[in-house]
């Protein structure tokens, strides 16, 4: 049998030619060594650079069973990966390695098939949600949309490098783009800015109109309500600190009750007089929030900042003078401040205050507590 139809396994080409000569059959069988060569080399390197697929639970199987194919067409050793035993008579499973070959063309197809539509489908997301962007702003629609359109163009192409230009195109357009958007952003709320400051000026101005208490030349608590709702508003607008403190004086019942009202009227005066002369800015607010209760509202000052006022305030509280008293009775104030936080309600933000007030009384009077928005949340 000649060697032709060894590798033909079951006799394919067997008797084609009967009356073939000498130098014809030598001549066959090199075609058919070199196309064994050829084939076995071809396994070879499908295997090597191949790349491995979803379902391959070892990238280095796939080369192994190519490696063991390539042998079995060359010189017909068996394929321990399929069950293949070495060949006796030098015949082939050429249904096997075609079986083999066709399997795995189909499994690569698949999985670069699925991979191109994922990726088209990725490409398509961006597409449609930067065209969502886009939108916001008809400028930059204009822009963008060209952009995307080259990028679809390009997508239609299927071209990987054409797609990988025109992407890089178009980040970098979007990218000037909404820096160019940016721009005019911040030129809006430099202009927005410039417009709550001559409203801030024009609230200074309103309140110099609102309704003081009689007795004490303080803001009374209609100015007070409005004022606080409007620091809320221009902390929410602006964020910018605002400290809001509230004000009791210690044991003033008894100062009623020993030197009489007139003397307690002369004191909540003089209250008056401290608060107004410890917290002096225009955007200060000074107010007599009810009875012997007075509120203050600090615009653009932090918490910390007002230590140093507090102690001074106190001090001088203490060197006010009751009326009929003698020298050593002293009048004293205890005081609860907080910080407005983005999240506050007026509500919230006297509750705060009150507490914190609680418990400089409850610490000994004649002294601050403050609590953050924080402090109170873990209570
Ligand atoms: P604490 O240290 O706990 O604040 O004690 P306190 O005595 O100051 O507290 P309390 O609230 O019992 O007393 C407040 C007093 O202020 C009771 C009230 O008669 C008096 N008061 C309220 N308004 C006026 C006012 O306009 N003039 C005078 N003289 N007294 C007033
Ligand atoms: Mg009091």
């Amino acid at each position: 049998m000649s060697l032709v139809a060894k590798i033909m396994g079951n006799g394919t080409n067997q008797g084609k030619n009967p009356k073939a000569t000498k130098s014809e059959s030598n001549s066959a069988t090199a075609i058919a060594d070199g196309a064994l060569d050829t084939l076995s080399n071809v396994l070879q390197v499908m295997g090597k650079e191949s790349f491995p697929l979803e379902n391959d639970i070892d990238p280095g199987v796939f080369p192994e069973m190519c490696s063991e194919f390539a042998a079995h067409v060359e010189n017909g050793a068996g394929v321990p990966s399929f069950d293949i035993p070495a060949s006796a008579d030098g015949s082939r499973e050429w249904a096997r390695v075609r079986r083999f070959f066709a399997d795995r063309r189909k499994a690569e197809n698949e999985f670069v098939t699925e991979r191109l539509h994922d990726y088209r489908g990725v490409v398509e997301d961006l597409v449609s949600g930067l065209r969502n962007i886009g939108e916001r702003d008809h400028d930059t629609e204009i822009s963008v949309k060209r952009s995307l359109n080259t990028i679809e163009d390009a997508v239609g192409t299927g071209v990987l490098p054409e797609i990988r230009k025109a992407l890089t195109q178009t980040i970098r357009t979007v990218t000037d783009t909404f820096d160019e958007q940016r721009k005019a952003y911040e030129r809006e709320l430099d202009e927005l800015n410039n417009r709550m400051s001559s409203l801030r000026q024009d609230l200074v101005a309103a309140r110099e109109e609102m309704k003081r208490d009689a007795l004490t030349d303080a803001y009374n608590r209609g100015a007070f309500d409005s004022a606080i709702s409007q620091s809320l508003n221009m902390h929410f607008i602006l964020n910018q600190p605002v400290t809001v403190m509230m004000i009791d004086i210690d044991k003033f019942k008894d100062i009623n009750d020993t030197f009489g009202h007139a003397a307690g009227d002369e004191v909540l005066r003089g209250i008056g007089e401290a608060l107004a002369r410890s917290f002096i800015r225009k955007s200060d607010l000074v107010a007599r929030f009810g009875g012997d209760e007075f509120a203050v509202i600090l615009n653009d000052t932090t918490a910390a900042n007002c230590v140093g006022l507090l102690e001074r305030f106190l001090k001088s509280v203490t060197e006010i003078c009751i009326p009929y008293a003698s020298e050593d009775t002293r009048v004293s104030c205890s005081v609860g401040y907080t910080e407005i936080h983005s999240n506050d309600t007026v509500k919230s933000l006297m509750h705060r205050a009150d507490t914190a007030l609680y418990q400089a009384k409850k610490n000994g009077r004649n002294q601050a507590a403050f609590l953050s928005f924080e402090d109170l949340k873990e209570d």
